[in-house]
């Protein structure tokens, strides 16, 4: 049996919530708390990708805090498999980031698989700064399949990191 291990860039804007995403994958809870850094520079987790039939070990890496895409280090990129591009229903700056985000990323990996996540669900309005078919848009706009998640009761959290890794064995 082949042991694979995919590292695993979460990328976006700040407050998104992406810190929160890695900690509740990997550990199961979440922290209410604003985390500037999460320790080391990733996570690691075993996950059982059912639409590819597939153990993969995820190395998940955070930005910790240096959200500033002109100060994010090539380290950081280096040996990417496949990209989170992360961005929250309440804060339409995030959103609009997306593309430079995405931009980055191919220029420092190349054509890595990539996934739009839409997060805090949870506070979807008919108000709120982004809505549903924003980010349906988005997503036929930059060829990309989107989840819609909220980190903070789980909901999305596996389909997104299933729909993922699913992309990545299918190249
Ligand atoms: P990061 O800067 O992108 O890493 O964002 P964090 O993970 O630190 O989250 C920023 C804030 O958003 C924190 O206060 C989290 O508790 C909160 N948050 C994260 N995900 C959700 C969610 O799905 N719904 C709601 N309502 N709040 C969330």
């Amino acid at each position: 049996e082949i042991d694979i291990t995919l590292k695993c860039i979460v990328v976006g804007n700040g407050e998104v919530g992406k810190t929160s995403l890695i900690t509740r994958f990997v550990k199961g809870d979440f922290t209410d708390e604003y985390k500037k850094t999460i320790g080391t520079d990733f996570l690691e987790t075993e996950f059982f990708c059912e639409s590819a039939d597939e153990n993969v070990t995820l190395h998940l890496w955070d930005t910790a805090g240096q959200e500033v895409f002109s100060t994010m280090t090539r380290g950081y990129y280096r040996g990417s498999a496949i990209c989170v591009l992360a961005f929250s229903t309440v804060d339409r700056a995030s959103f609009e980031a997306v593309k430079k985000w995405m931009g980055r990323v191919e220029e420092e990996c190349g054509p890595i698989p990539m996934i739009l996540m839409q997060n805090k669900i949870d506070l979807l309005s008919d108000s709120s700064e982004v809505s549903l078919k924003d980010g349906d848009r988005l997503a036929e706009e930059l060829d990309l399949p989107i989840v819609r998640t909220c980190v903070k009761d789980e909901r999305g959290v596996r389909e997104l990191f299933d729909t993922l890794v699913g992309t990545y064995f299918e190249l």
